[in-house]
This record gives structure tokens, C-alpha cells and sequence, in this order.
């Protein structure tokens, strides 16, 4: 795959949805072109035979823009539901409702819990979540047959509603069994990323890697307090994390959605780990053409705290404005990164580097572009971790990415600042120097005159060997007989 298409103009990525309202290879097309970096297929909807099609789709255009596209395959996970009911049931403040393992339709004072894994886990004085968090009840006493509860916040509640658990544990696999065979799909459909919901403890996120061996990358999803508790040992078995703030903002009281947020962005940056910040972004662009005030700022603000990417879940799935969506947040990312705080703000997090060749060059190449003032950082990598450590340091020009593997330039696409280019492995020093001149004017990164700081590793093609750090000046020579 040859790539002569230049980076965006920023490096925040931006990851969209698809959905009903993104299915046709047009506006996927269209909303690549506005600013979509990736991809998300949401595994709680649609069939596989319809995914398919979308993945179908954007291998596609991927062909015939000589681009890498990033596909995050994003798994439903252990979701919790109440049974059904025969009509819609008003629960009272105060009144009392029990959950049990009858199988009848539910009414005022009872529905059928299908999760039986829950009923020995829950003690007295626990929360029972229903609708989105809309519904509270309080556990009063639970046996291996039935939950009793008083409704401590009433509502409407109907069939299968979602039932959230925030102070257990949950005792249940990682994996549904829905959960195994959407990853086989995956897997057979080379999803470049795997997204894992409702983690609770790293043994989840080590049985997934366990299973995806190596065949794509791993995101686990932050959306329960547990994983929030655990999120160091979490990160360290994960390829990158999602602040999935739906789920977090019912399992955790919304106002302590944000303290949370800023602290999985700075441990997963300091980690060195891609983070998404998620959900409801630009929620209010489901319906108008433009977002509110305070969306912006949220989104802003997520781009400032130093998020890799930032996520439209229905906005861009299911709205009537999925492009004008994706070209807000390209908008935001493009006005944050112009403002001269934003380098500072993100500075804030310091990253140490850790005592690895490779980290020491990733953070010397920062230094150095700054220094010199350097237009773009070039690296060579087979296996991507040298992109994502130089990645670490927010560098303030973009990370030219070239690799032999395909696989490696289309997980990149997560990550913050870098653009990936599919090529041949260069044979010796000499290539290595003027591959990247040639790749750095062909991708438009800079011109006669600039610097580029070039990373690689000699025996080059051998994973793990980063331990060159080159300095180089076009002079114009690489130019001649090139027209852009
Ligand atoms: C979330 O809960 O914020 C989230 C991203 O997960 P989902 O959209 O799969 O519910």
C-alpha cells in the first residue's frame, strides 16, 4: 500500500460510530473526509452479516485511498437486565420490590432477574441501578432465589431495561457467550482493535488477551468502579483504555465522572497507553446541526487534559448530522491545538522515561524537535511500540509513522499525533535517510530546508532494536523532479 496522503492538520483522533445512519460506503467516505481517523462497530446492535458489510466498506476505501483505516470492534460485555414485563409498571418511592428467578412477566412488585450469578453476590444496604440509573433500589435481604428491595428513587420501568450493580463485584465471566462469538467475528474479520465493556478486574482483560492472541489490539472499557480501583494493574494488561462515561456516570454519581476522567488520562498517558474519552460528547448533534456551548468545552477540555482520541457514539451512528459531527470535533481539535497553552497543559502530565532504549530516543526526539525546531519526527517500527512511546511525549510536530505491517499502520490510528504510512522495509542507513526525506515531502511534513528527527532501529526490520536517533536537513535535492 503506497500512501501519499498528508496527515490532518491535528493530532487529536477522532473515532466515530457507524451505525444506521453511517452504513453506505458514502458516508463513510464522507466521513473520513471530515475527519473520522477510525471506526467503531458497536457489537449491542445489528447482526454480523450487516457488520460485515461496513467492514466491507472501509477496506474498501482504505484501497482506493492508499490510507490505513483503524476498525475498534467494540464487545457488549456483561450487560445486566431485568426480565420482561407484560405491560410498563410505575415503582413508588418507599414501596417495596423484589427480584427473583420467576420467569413470569413482572408487575408493581416483582420482576424476573435472568442473572443468577447476582443473587448470592448482593448484600444488604446494596444499589440496584434500573433504566440508566433513573430507578434506585436498596437491597433489604437477598437469598440464592430472590432480591428483596425498597425503591429508594421511583420511575416508569419496562421489559429488559438495563440494571446497573455499582458497589459489588460482579461475579460473571468477562466474556459472554455473545461476547465470544461477536470476537471470533472479529477476529475473522481482522478488527484491528478489540473493545472489552463492563471490566471488572484484570483477570478480565487477561482471559481476552488470552483468547484474541496477539490478533488485534486490546481497549478495555473504564465504565465500572472496580476497574476504577484497579485501573494501574488494568492498564498494564490492556493496549489502551475508554473513559466510557454512559455507564460510569450511572454506576458513579455524575459529578464524579470528571475527577475520574482527568485521572485515567493521566495514568494511561503516563503509562503510555492510547486513551478515548467517550460518550455524549456532542450528544445534542443526535437532533441539531449544531452542538451547545458546554459540549464544546467538555470536548475541549478532554483534548487539553491530553485524551489520544475522542468518541462519537450515536451522534454519529444513529443522528441526523453523523458528518457535521465528525468536522465539529476535527474543528475543536484544530482551534485547541492552535492555542499556544495547549502544549503546556498537556506538558502537565509528566511522562518519565522508562529505562529502555527505546523510551530514552522517544523522549530525546521531543526534546530535540524542540530545540531545533524540527518540522515532523520520522519512525521506523515493525511492531508499533517505538510510535507509541514517541507518541507518550507529545512531541509538537507529527510522528511520520513508516512500517512494513499493515496490521501496525492501521492500529496506529488510535494514537495521538501520528500518521502511519504502509511501506517497504528499508535495507541500510543510507535507505533508511532517504526513505524518510522522500516520505516526509511526499506526506507534505515538511519541505527544502526543514529538519526531521528520524528513530529506528538497526538490524533494521528486527522488533524491539529502536536505538538510532538521526537528525537530518532536506536541502532541496530530495525535491527535484517532485511535484506535489
Ligand atoms: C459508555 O458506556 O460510555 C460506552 C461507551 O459504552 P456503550 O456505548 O457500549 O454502552
Amino acid at each position: 500500500m503506497s500512501t501519499i496522503i498528508e496527515p490532518r492538520r491535528r493530532q487529536v483522533r477522532v473515532l466515530a460510530t457507524l451505525g444506521p445512519a453511517s452504513r453506505t460506503p458514502e458516508t463513510i467516505r464522507a466521513l473520513y473526509r471530515a475527519g473520522a481517523d477510525a471506526f467503531r462497530i458497536n457489537m449491542s446492535h445489528g447482526t454480523h452479516e450487516a457488520h460485515a458489510e461496513v467492514i466491507g466498506h472501509i477496506r474498501a476505501l482504505e484501497k482506493e485511498l492508499g490510507r490505513p483505516m483503524t476498525i475498534l470492534v467494540d464487545l457488549q460485555g456483561p450487560k445486566l437486565r431485568v426480565g420482561s414485563f407484560a405491560r410498563p409498571v410505575d415503582l413508588r418511592k418507599g414501596a417495596a420490590f423484589t427480584l427473583d428467578d420467576d420467569k413470569t412477566p413482572g408487575d408493581a412488585t416483582r420482576a424476573h432477574l435472568p442473572h443468577r450469578e447476582l443473587f448470592a453476590a448482593l448484600r444488604p444496604g446494596a444499589r440496584l441501578l434500573l433504566n440508566d440509573g433513573k430507578i434506585a433500589l436498596r437491597v433489604k435481604s437477598a437469598t440464592a432465589t430472590r432480591i428483596d428491595t425498597i425503591v429508594e428513587v421511583g420511575g416508569e420501568l419496562s421489559s429488559n431495561k438495563g440494571l446497573n450493580v455499582p458497589d459489588v463485584v460482579v461475579p460473571m465471566a468477562a466474556l459472554t457467550e455473545k461476547d465470544r462469538r461477536d470476537l471470533t467475528f472479529a477476529l475473522e474479520q481482522h478488527a484491528d482493535w478489540v473493545a472489552l465493556s463492563f471490566v471488572q478486574r484484570p483477570e478480565d482483560v487477561a482471559e481476552a488477551r488470552r483468547l484474541i492472541g496477539g490478533r488485534a489490539s486490546l481497549l478495555a472499557k473504564i465504565e465500572k468502579p472496580a476497574a476504577v480501583e484497579r485501573l494501574t494493574e488494568i492498564l498494564e494488561l490492556a493496549d489502551a483504555v475508554m473513559v466510557a462515561r454512559g455507564d460510569l456516570g450511572v454506576e458513579l454519581p455524575p459529578e464524579e465522572v470528571p475527577p475520574v476522567q482527568k485521572r485515567i488520562v493521566q495514568t494511561a498517558r503516563r503509562m503510555g497507553r492510547p486513551v478515548v474519552v467517550a460518550t455524549q460528547m456532542l450528544e445534542s448533534m443526535i437532533t441539531a446541526p449544531t452542538p451547545t456551548r458546554a459540549e464544546v468545552s467538555d470536548v475541549a477540555n478532554a483534548m487539553y487534559d491530553g485524551a489520544d482520541a475522542v468518541m462519537l457514539s450515536a451522534e454519529s451512528a444513529a443522528g441526523a448530522f453523523p458528518c457535521e459531527a465528525v468536522a465539529m470535533m476535527d474543528a475543536i481539535a484544530r482551534q485547541v491545538e492552535a492555542d499556544p497553552s495547549y502544549a503546556e497543559r498537556v506538558h502537565f502530565t509528566e511522562t518519565f522515561p522508562e529505562a529502555t532504549t527505546a523510551d530514552a530516543l522517544a523522549a530525546a526526539a521531543a526534546q530535540i524537535v524542540q530545540t531545533v525546531g524540527a518540522r515532523a519526527i520520522c519512525c521506523f517500527t515493525t511492531s508499533g511500540s517505538t510510535a507509541r512511546r514517541a507518541s507518550r511525549e507529545r512531541p509538537q510536530v507529527p510522528i511520520l509513522v513508516l512500517t512494513p505491517k499493515l496490521a501496525t499502520a492501521r492500529r496506529l490510528g488510535l494514537v495521538w499525533g501520528v500518521h502511519a504510512v504502509h511501506t517497504r522495509d528499508v535495507a541500510d542507513f543510507e535507505e533508511m535517510l532517504s526513505k524518510s526525506k522522500r516520505m516526509a515531502i511526499r506526506t507534505g511534513v515538511a519541505t527544502a530546508g526543514d529538519r526531521l528527527i528520524i528513530i529506528a532501529g538497526v538490524p533494521f526490520g528486527t522488533p524491539g532494536s529502536t536505538n538510532v536517533l538521526h537528525a537530518a536537513r532536506l536541502t532541496g535535492e530530495e525535491l527535484k523532479g517532485y511535484s506535489r
